[in-house]
């Protein structure tokens, strides 16, 4: 099938996490609004291709690259993937990221090194390695968290303080990158229905229901309903919005 012509046609996209939950909606939307999407994974090839296919099923264009993050030499392998696939980017998405297992009083310190290492470390030499590879006018967008801005589930802190470390990133390299003409800035879901809180989202319908009624708009978001709002990011329409931190909760926070 033929690229779409779309509002980012001509644009290559690299979307962190893209094979799965919300980061598969990102990729999707923007291969939908015309871009060359990048792909990235950790370890699950079989999601990653099935996003390129949806994407190239819809008319789009993309390919998969693959990088485990939060470990030493992370976005220096990602890159070199990158680079043999696609010569310069217009759009970085630091989508990836983990959860924590368990709460302040018993979080140990591996998984407390290990949630930073992919929340916060990666994101930033991702970034880093990026920037020289970013076209001027281009797009930096993370994803960050409604957990960052308010308590709404203090026992998982450590995971906060990830997504605060990655707004105070974005606010300060919006500074840095501005005068290149490159836009940065933080979407910042509430719950949404993917496979990283399977476990207790999917456990019943009252669970489900007291999720659900955490937003004003009455429901569990989709994956959707964040890459609509990283899409506006990304194309022209948001050319004059940086640094910011956007409320993509639904409400969750009001
Ligand atoms: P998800 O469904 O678990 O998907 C995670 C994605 O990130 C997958 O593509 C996965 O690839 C990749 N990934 C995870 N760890 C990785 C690693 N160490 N190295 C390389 N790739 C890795 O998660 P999600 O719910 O879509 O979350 C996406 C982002 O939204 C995260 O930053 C999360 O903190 C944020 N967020 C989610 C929610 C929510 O309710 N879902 C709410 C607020 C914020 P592999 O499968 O190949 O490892």
């Amino acid at each position: 099938m033929g690229v779409l012509a779309g509002r980012l046609t001509g644009k290559t996209a690299l979307v962190t996490g893209g094979s799965r939950g919300i980061g598969r909606g990102i990729a999707e939307r923007l291969g939908r609004d015309g871009a060359r999407v990048a792909v990235h994974y950790g370890s699950n090839e079989t999601a990653a291709k099935e996003t390129v296919t949806a994407i190239e099923e819809a008319g789009g264009s993309a390919f998969a690259i693959r990088a485990e993050l939060g470990v030493p030499g992370d976005a220096a392998q990602l890159w070199a993937e990158f680079d043999r696939q696609a010569q310069g980017l217009d759009i970085l998405v630091n989508n990836a990221g983990i959860g924590v297992s368990e709460p302040f009083a018993t979080l140990q310190e591996e998984e407390y090194e290990r949630v930073f290492a992919v929340n916060a470390k990666a994101p930033f030499f991702v970034t880093q390695l990026g920037a020289q590879r970013l076209r001027d006018g281009g797009r930096i967008i993370n994803v960050s968290s409604g957990l960052s801005h308010a308590s709404v589930m203090p026992h998982l802190v450590a995971y906060a303080m990830t997504k605060g470390a990655l707004d105070v990133f974005t606010r300060d390299l919006s500074k840095v990158l501005g005068p290149r003409g490159i836009t940065v800035n933080a979407v910042a879901p509430g719950i949404v229905d993917t496979d990283i809180n399977a476990d207790w989202l999917r456990a019943g319908d009252e669970a489900w229901a007291n999720a659900a009624s955490m937003s004003a708009l009455g429901r569990v978001g989709a994956p959707s309903d964040i890459a609509d709002v990283v899409a506006f990011l990304a194309s022209e329409d948001g050319r004059w919005v940086t640094g910011q931190w956007i409320d993509a909760t639904g409400g969750s926070l009001a």
